[in-house]
């Protein structure tokens, strides 16, 4: 088993801030222009050298848009052809042509991921500050599916969506994912306060997010929830009294610790890592505190002795 306080589960890397699209909530506070202080391809080269030093971790590009930056395969190809397991999380703009789809079926990126924050054109594009994002999408998911890529679903929910969740969860199915990546809004860079859900529907969320995730074709995880956790626990024991009592009527023993011992769960400093664009690392990207810098201290001595992870 992988020692979370000297390996991440997870490595996020912020290749570019650029992006086209203009969405509400964006972490990254993303510009349509390149930052010029971004990590250079050699600068990329040596950071993957020492992600998979340690340990080999998974491996996202994101952004910003990944697509923005033209030596994105070329990072791609070096990652993979050192073994790294690679996933990214491009913007749907018309950057992802099929071309684009293809290169990174050949350079054989393991999975692509991309948002989806409605069920339909005039809730995503409206998130997304941009029109036909949404058919732009679900078009590219075709393709991928075509190309047999397993596709992941983010989803941020927001007062936008919160009525939609359902439509959306039917939709993520007919898209064949195999993952839907459930973020709650954070408001950390573009992301407002006032558009967060309420702690009540967090909670109704995350009980049907439990529910669903039994009956559904594809898996379901949370980001920015950790509450997730004491909800499932609390479901597991629920049912397991169920069944011990099945006819109690409410009248069975209370425990002495309803939550019991909490698994050891990946979350922010602790198994996850985020390194942005300029290679300030951060516990994530929605808890942008810098802990050092790739650029003058290496990756494993910031994970392992930053006080902040
Ligand atoms: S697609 Fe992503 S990076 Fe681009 S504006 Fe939207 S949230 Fe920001």
């Amino acid at each position: 088993m992988r020692d979370y306080s000297k390996n991440p589960f997870i490595v996020i890397w912020e290749v570019t801030r650029a992006c086209e699209l203009k969405c509400l909530h964006c972490r990254a506070e993303a510009q349509y222009r390149r930052d010029p202080r971004e990590l250079s391809f050699k600068e990329g080269e040596h950071l993957i050298d020492q992600i998979y030093e340690m340990d080999n971790p998974l491996f996202v590009f994101t952004g910003g848009d990944p697509l923005m930056r033209e030596d994105l395969y070329d990072l791609a190809d070096y990652a993979v052809q050192k073994g790294v397991r690679v996933s990214m999380t491009p913007s749907a703009t018309p950057l992802v042509t099929k071309k684009a789809i293809q290169k990174a079926k050949e350079v054989g990126l393991s999975r692509w991921a991309f948002s989806l924050d409605g069920p339909n054109a005039v809730i995503h594009d409206y998130f997304r500050g941009t029109s036909g994002s949404f058919d732009l999408t679900t078009n590219a998911i075709d393709y991928l599916n075509e190309l047999e890529i397993p596709v992941q679903i983010n989803t941020t929910v927001s007062r936008y969506n919160l009525n939609h969740l359902e439509e959306m969860a039917q939709l993520v199915e007919k898209l064949n994912a195999v993952l839907w990546s459930v973020f709650f809004l954070v408001p950390a860079g573009r992301g407002k306060k006032e558009d967060m859900i309420t702690p009540e529907e967090h909670e109704i969320v995350l009980n049907w997010l439990y529910d669903l995730d039994q009956l559904s074709s594809f898996d379901v995880k949370t980001t920015e929830a950790h509450h997730y956790q004491r909800i499932k626990l609390q479901r597991k024991k629920q049912e397991k009294r169920n069944r011990r009592y099945p006819a109690s009527n409410g009248n069975s023993p209370q425990t002495t610790n309803d939550l019991g011992r909490a698994p050891i769960g990946i979350r922010d400093g602790s198994g996850f890592l985020f390194i942005s664009h300029t290679g300030d690392v951060y516990p994530s990207g929605f808890l942008p505190v810098p802990c050092g810098n790739v650029r003058k201290t290496p990756l494993a001595d910031i994970y392992r002795n930053s006080s902040v992870f």
